[in-house]
């Protein structure tokens, strides 16, 4: 259960947020969950979640692992001295606005296997490609030319989120159904390039705690990527609980 907090919250929110959110979330045993703030919030967030069952992420990284002329930019050995285990990559709204592309999906994606890093790689296709039926030629498409080119000992240490443009953000979330469509012919494609489909998929997408349950029922949906609910520490908690069989909320 990951929270993509985007360019939201101060230092100060982040130790607020984490006061009440690592309590609420303390019996969750049976997840990963993973907080990924702003990268001048990882001091504030690694610190308050030491020893809890919070891991903190960052949102970016750039895809030289040596220090270098790259201003504004931030390395993988940097985000892991800070503290950070995990790294989201691809996201839709680097794509759409900071012209991501596959390719250097793909170079951040090792980038972040080198610092010894988690990817969670985004794929989704927008609104237009899904009403003209190209749902799966995109998908398709970013698998090939970014997570395909890995190494099969790199593919098996990322997670991938299916993230459909059309639902960030817009509390427009995929039907159960859809999203469990679109994971398995994410799954199809590992299977086709790798010869395993063991790989965890999360879904991303306007969840929220009232339709939490409904995705996670679908087997094929291994977790959640979560924008706007996962800014709020009880919303974010009940999410969490909804995917783990150890505790009640
Ligand atoms: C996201 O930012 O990855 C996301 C899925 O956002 P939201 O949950 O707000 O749609």
């Amino acid at each position: 259960m990951a929270g993509n907090w985007k360019m939201c919250k101060t230092p100060g929110e982040t130790r607020s947020f984490l006061e009440k959110f690592i309590p609420a979330v303390a019996g969750v045993s049976d997840c990963d969950i993973v907080i990924c703030p702003p990268f001048v919030d990882l001091p504030a967030a690694v610190e308050a979640a030491r020893n809890t069952n919070v891991a903190i992420g960052g949102q970016n990284l750039h895809w030289e692992s040596k220090d270098g002329a790259f201003t504004g930019e931030i390395s993988g050995r940097m985000l892991k001295e800070a503290g950070a285990q995990w790294v989201i990559i691809g996201h839709s709204e680097r794509r759409q606005y900071f012209h991501e592309t596959d390719e250097l999906v793909y170079k951040r994606t090792v980038a972040a296997l080198a610092a010894g890093l988690k990817p969670i790689v985004c794929v989704g296709e927008m609104l237009k490609e899904r009403e003209s039926g190209q749902t799966h030629w995109v998908l398709e498409r970013q698998f090939n030319h970014g997570i395909a080119k890995l190494a099969p000992e790199q593919f098996a240490q990322i997670v991938i989120a299916y993230e459909p443009v059309w639902a960030i953000g817009t509390g427009r979330t995929a039907t159960p159904d859809i999203a469990a469509d679109a994971h398995r012919f994410i799954r199809g494609q590992a299977v086709e390039k790798f010869g395993s489909g063991d790989v965890r998929i999360l879904y991303g997408g306007s969840v929220k705690p009232d339709n939490i349950k409904g995705l996670m029922a679908q087997e094929e949906i291994d977790g959640v990527l979560v924008g706007g609910a996962s800014l709020d520490p009880d919303s974010f908690a009940t999410i969490c609980f909804a995917s783990s069989s150890s505790a009640s909320h």
